[in-house]
């Protein structure tokens, strides 16, 4: 797979920070030449948490290296050098790479080969620039600050293998690391928020909370969910199939794989076979048949749309289903639960017609908001990706009135919502307008956790129809969506949010009863209460060994049980318990009666 090359436009659309972190890019080159002239430079991008720049260099550059580059960088930046655009010819392009002067302080004896292969790369009639910070030179579209002193605080993070354009018959390069912000606080805040992400790794809390695991035999990117995780993905299912009844959707069921012909229909094959895993040859009765396991709930969910003859009647029909899907990712990509093989996943499908649209889409977007506040998530975004009339056609599917009409409803909604979006030109999918949305975890880490999108070609190829009240046949529109994304992601997410201390509700060991030895009255005590609480359906349990009751709340605690009953001999006496809850402490005896009914409503209501 190779990388695909940024568009002039895309270019300038980066954010403040993504110029300011380029630019940070090209001062480090810069310091790298001071070091080693014979440096060859291929591309310099910013990225999610900073930039890097590859670079091919006989020297292995390890982090021992950082200081002494980093010492050149703030030498670069106390210059103050001003970024200096210059167009030029493609011809003059090509002579300053052959004389090795791109991507360097100057002519070099070895032509600037990488830059030289960019340059041949760019499309005829594209205008082609380079920029000037002090002695060096590099080719580049922009967009970068105004002077190298406009990098606040920059630091080298680390150093990793690329291929030349990500592809491995390439060169291999490596890739410097680096990260630069406004100004110092930030920088200092980013680091202090990966320090508590650390602590919040979702596969070390995964681990000790024992919530899902690994195993060889089972296959790399296939998590098994242990007990304790189970309880999270029932609990999930639990708000999402209470929230989609409210709202009005029907539940489906499908298998896991399906006919090679499902997905040449869908379209999936064969632009997606890469994302698919490899196909199942079965005998057939005449010819061998070729199966898939599925990579998205869609082609399975038109089919059941198409079981039944529907009319206008019938619209709009929502099916749901938490479907399993299966994806191809590279070994190399997978990455504890954010990146599987298997996942999970809160879809549903809405066909419509043209003017239940808008309320639709509208019930989507209020469903996001009710599971924000559910989960105390206090800042996300919506960035809706709109289309380029000019590739209709090509990029996109050319329908432009129902791109037009769509994109002008999304907005709408969103605007008198108040949902927090950005819009992004040219980056829709294929067939119709879509949505990522991000969320920010408590302590400040982005996850793309869904996307929602609207298909107004996919119906067509189908086939998909009803009747209309006029009886004629019209094809539907899809919303496809998913809120809570994949069990997988989204469970990542939330043990980074809570750090592993869920609420009541979500906690995999709700309650613990801790009785203050093992004298029989109080047992029974303790087992009343227990029968009463598992009655109630809460997850309750005795920890009735004869250890220290400071040992019980030891081991409770590490366990991240939630909520603990303490009960001695005055409790018993008293008709109370003790409550002690997981991060907040004792919080001194109460009324078991009034005790138990507040954890009842806390786990009913899914206090946070
Ligand atoms: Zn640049
Ligand atoms: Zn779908």
């Amino acid at each position: 797979m190779s990388e695909e090359r940024k568009t002039l436009e895309q270019r300038h659309q980066m954010t403040d920070l993504e110029r300011l972190r380029h630019s940070a890019a090209h001062v480090l080159a810069t310091a790298m030449l001071r070091i080693w002239p014979e440096a060859q430079f291929a591309a310099g991008p910013p990225v999610e948490t900073g930039f890097y720049y590859d670079v091919e260099l006989p020297h292995r550059v390890s982090p021992e290296d950082f200081e002494r580059i980093e010492a050149e960088m703030k030498a670069e930046i106390k210059a103050n050098h001003v970024f200096e655009r210059v167009p030029l010819s493609r011809d003059a392009a090509l002579e300053m790479a052959r004389s090795g002067a791109l991507g360097a302080l100057g002519p070099r004896p070895e032509a600037s080969k990488f830059k030289l292969d960019i340059i041949q790369g760019i499309p005829e009639g594209e205008e082609i620039t380079i920029y000037r910070n002090g002695d060096f030179t590099d080719l580049c579209a922009g967009p970068h600050v105004m002077r190298t002193g406009n990098i606040g605080a920059f630091k080298l993070t680390s150093v990793a293998s690329a291929y030349y354009k990500g592809d491995e018959r390439n060169p291999q390069l490596q890739r410097i690391y680096g990260t630069a912000f406004k100004n110092k606080t930030e920088m200092e805040a980013y680091f202090t928020m990966l320090e508590e992400a650390k602590k919040r790794d979702h596969r070390k809390i995964g681990k000790e909370m024992e919530l899902f695991t690994f195993d060889d035999d089972v296959g790399p990117g296939l998590p098994l969910w242990l007990p304790n995780g189970t309880v999270l993905i029932e609990e999930l299912e639990k708000l999402a199939k209470e929230t989609e009844f409210a709202g009005g959707y029907d539940r489906v069921r499908t298998p896991h794989l399906a006919r090679e012909s499902l997905y040449i229909t869908s379209g999936h094959l064969p632009y997606y076979a890469e994302s698919m895993f490899p196909p199942m040859e079965l005998p057939g009765l005449t010819n061998p048949e070729t199966y898939y396991l599925k990579a998205m709930n869609c082609p399975h969910h038109h089919k059941l749309f198409a079981a039944v003859p529907r009319s206008y009647r019938d619209l709009p029909l929502r099916l749901a289903e938490y479907g399993t899907c299966y994806r191809y990712e590279q070994s190399g990509e997978l990455f504890g639960l954010m990146r599987v093989r298997s996942m999970q996943m809160n879809d549903a499908h809405i066909y419509c017609t043209e003017d239940q649209f808008e309320a639709e889409f509208n019930a989507v977007n209020q469903m996001y908001l009710k599971y924000f506040q559910i989960f105390g998530i206090d800042k996300y975004l919506m960035r809706f990706s709109t289309h380029d009339p000019a590739k209709l056609g090509q990029k996109f599917v050319d329908q432009p009135e129902l791109w037009v009409k769509t994109e002008e409803m999304v907005r709408g909604v969103l605007q008198r919502s108040g949902i927090n979006f950005v819009e992004v030109p040219n980056e829709a999918a294929f067939y119709g307008p879509k949505i990522d949305v991000q969320v920010w975890s408590a302590i400040g880490r982005e996850f793309t956790i869904a996307t929602n999108q609207v298909d107004f070609a996919v119906p067509r190829r189908f086939g998909l129809v009803y009747k209309t009240r006029e009886n004629t046949e019209a094809t539907p529109l899809c919303i496809h969506r998913a809120p809570l994304g994949t069990h997988e992601r989204f469970i990542g997410f939330l043990i980074e949010h809570y750090a592993g201390n869920f609420p009541l509700w979500l906690a995999p060991q709700q309650v613990r009863i801790l009785p203050i030895g093992d004298e029989e009255p109080l047992l029974e005590y303790a087992r009343a209460i227990l029968a009463e609480l598992r009655g109630a359906g809460i997850r309750a349990g005795i920890d009735a060994g004869t250890d220290k009751i400071n040992g019980k709340v030891l081991r409770a605690e590490e366990q991240k049980v939630h909520t603990m009953l303490v009960l001695g001999r005055r409790d018993l006496d008293a008709g109370a318990v003790s409550v002690r809850v997981h991060g907040k402490g004792n919080l001194g005896a109460k009324p078991r009666a009034e005790v138990i009914q507040d954890i009842i409503e806390a786990a009913r209501t899914r206090r946070a």
